[in-house]
């Protein structure tokens, strides 16, 4: 997992924050705009409000001139009445633009984490640990829209108080500048604990991503965890990293919780202090005092709210870091897309080529090999030696550390990926079906496959008799990931969803390995059929398997230690005739490489 790095709360962190809105400047610009006029109005209220009090209660039926304006009591009240009126209109289209502005983030944001992943190589995909990708479309990009929420949030109280501030300094500006200064020193004494909520953050976030994997871990371990009796243990196990989470996120509400409580009281302590010092030093008024305190008593609102935003940007910036830097992983090795189209795929080459997982020995070394056109060629070898490797490399999943694999005589690299997947096609040693129609498993959401296609690869995977047999036929709705079939049966599946594109080139990984000797030999009969038709490398676990074959490569330590037909390398490799031993199969298979 990448590890959740603990920043300091430097404006560079706006950086991630301005990542994630700028795209919408537009709305924003907008949202400000309405904010600030809809407090004009409310500060203009306020005033009038408080000169009318104060003339009703003086008995006059004008109020004391306001900036120079001097109206009668009747007239203030429309206009006070008015002013209302459109602080509603406003705060109504602020409230939509900024809900707009929230559901439009996390929709943009799942969308870029997918395309990201989705466009990274087979590699970082694999590599990903389970459960992260959950985690991050979920509350990593909740924790996004929250701080969208929390922008919007800021932006209409920071322009609030603005606009009420400005509206007391022109009523009485040495009255608004002492609570405006009071305001200031409660800020900076309130920075530890901003500083604490975002240290707490940064341990929630790697929390909830523990606890994410950890859950879609013991998901995938089913079977075993029945079998094993093993539930306790894994319901401790969560109950640990659950508790982890949910202390961590604790820890975060209660430091976010505790600002507002913490800042009311001095707030109000230090307008009460300030009016009270500035009343008793003869300052002010008493229609202008009254309307700054109404004003600064409602702009300690919007202050309040500012603080709460700058908790909740606190707490949500190390997730938004922790979903730029994962994203940027995704997008530093998206999969190479390449303009080369040669002739046809097969001769498929590979010129002294070695690959290394990161760090780690080379799986393959000094691989150097051609596969023919119609050729089938199965692969043997020790578990670990580099078989599933040598498949992912031919499947251009992963590059060569070193040398390159030319495919119709280009670099491999080089070649258009949709060019290529139309070509090639895989046949997993565990098919994953996944919950729609039998038509939807076998098309697999490409286009341009005809009914008649499907058929004809079914019938070629010596699967259209079990389809037919099925309630809705290619209809069926196959249960969540195709439960309701024999191993056998996904099997075919799988290998009908292979041949409908028409590949030239099938790559199986021991595609009969966990299946009976009827189903294996089903499997087998298609192999058959394709013969000569469509090149097919075969990693077979069974030794069963390779009497088809044309030519045997065997592979071990990651090393190629013998590529030749099944009578040759019968004479030539001991891995071999052990395997063949093994098996029972000595004479047989040795003699058959026709
Ligand atoms: P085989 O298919 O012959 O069993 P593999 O090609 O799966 O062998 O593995 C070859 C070597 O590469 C082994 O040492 C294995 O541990 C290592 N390996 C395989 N997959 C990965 C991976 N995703 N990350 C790191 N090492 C891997």
């Amino acid at each position: 997992m990448t590890a959740v790095k603990l920043t300091s709360g430097s404006p560079k962190d706006w950086r991630h924050v301005w990542r994630l809105v700028s795209p919408y400047r537009t709305t924003i610009t907008l949202l400000a705009l309405v904010s600030f006029v809809g407090a004009l109005l409310e500060a203009g209220f306020l005033v009038l409000l408080t000169g009318t009090v104060v003339a009703l209660a003086a008995g006059q039926q004008a109020l004391t001139p306001v900036l120079g304006l001097s109206l009668p009591v009747r007239g203030a009240l429309l206009v006070a009445g008015v002013a209302i009126v459109l602080r509603l209109a406003i705060g109504l289209s602020g409230a939509h633009l900024s809900a707009r502005l929230v559901a439009n983030v996390t929709v943009d944001e799942r969308r870029r984490l997918s395309e990201g992943f989705l466009r990274a190589s087979w590699a970082v995909q694999q590599a990903e640990p389970s459960g992260r990708l959950q985690e991050l479309m979920g509350s990593f990009v909740a924790r996004a829209s929250f701080t969208a929420t929390a922008l919007t949030q800021g932006i209409t109280a920071a322009l609030s108080l603005l606009a009420f501030l400005g509206t007391g300094v022109a009523i009485d500006a040495l009255l608004t500048l002492g609570v405006l200064a009071a305001l200031l020193v409660l800020g900076s004494v309130l920075a530890p604990l901003r500083t604490r909520i975002r240290r707490l953050s940064v341990r929630s976030a790697g929390s909830g991503l523990t606890f994410a994997n950890s859950v879609a871990e013991y998901a995938g371990l089913g079977q075993e965890m029945h079998t094993f009796g093993a539930q306790q243990h894994f319901l401790d196990q969560i109950d640990v990293v659950s508790r982890d989470a949910a202390d961590a996120a604790r820890r975060v509400q209660t430091a976010q919780g505790q600002l507002t409580p913490v800042y009311t009281f001095l707030a109000y302590g230090a307008v009460v202090l300030g009016i009270g010092a500035l009343l008793l030093l003869g300052f002010g008024d008493l229609a202008s005092v009254g309307a700054v305190m109404l004003l600064m008593l409602r702009s300690l609102s919007y202050a309040q709210s500012l603080l709460t935003v700058s908790g909740q940007f606190a707490s949500s910036i190390p997730y938004l870091e922790n979903l730029d830097e994962i994203l940027n992983g995704y997008r530093a090795q998206a999969a190479h897309l390449g303009d080369g189209r040669p002739d046809r795929v097969v001769p498929v080459e590979f010129d002294r080529v070695n690959f290394s997982y990161s760090g780690e020995r080379p799986a393959l070394e000094d691989v150097s090999l051609t596969i023919h056109p119609g050729e089938i060629i199965g692969v043997i070898g020790p578990s670990g030696s580099g078989k599933s490797t040598l498949a992912q490399l031919l499947l251009g999943l992963r590059d060569p550390s070193a040398g390159a694999i030319l495919a119709g005589g280009k670099d491999l690299r080089e070649i258009n990926r949709r060019w290529w997947t139309r070509r090639v096609s895989f046949v997993p040693q565990d098919p994953v079906l996944f919950t729609g129609t039998v038509a939807e498993n076998i098309r697999f959401f490409r286009d341009g496959i005809s009914h008649e296609g499907m058929r004809s690869a079914a019938q070629r995977a010596n699967v259209l008799t079990d389809i037919e047999a099925l309630p809705q036929g290619f209809n069926t709705h196959l249960g969540e990931r195709g439960s309701q079939l024999s191993g056998g049966q996904r099997q075919r599946l799988s290998i009908a969803r292979a041949l409908v594109g028409g590949p030239e080139l099938l790559v199986m990984d021991e595609p009969t390995s966990a299946l009976d000797g009827k189903s294996e030999g089903l499997i087998l009969d298609t192999m058959r059929v394709l013969r000569g038709e469509v090149t097919m490398v075969v990693i077979a676990h069974r030794m069963s398997t390779l009497d088809l074959c044309d030519r045997i490569m065997v592979i071990e330590h990651g090393r190629v230690t013998g590529f030749t037909t099944p009578s040759d390398l019968y004479q030539g490799n001991a891995f071999y005739r052990e395997a063949l031993a093994t098996a029972g199969l000595g004479a047989g298979v040795q003699g058959d490489d026709s």
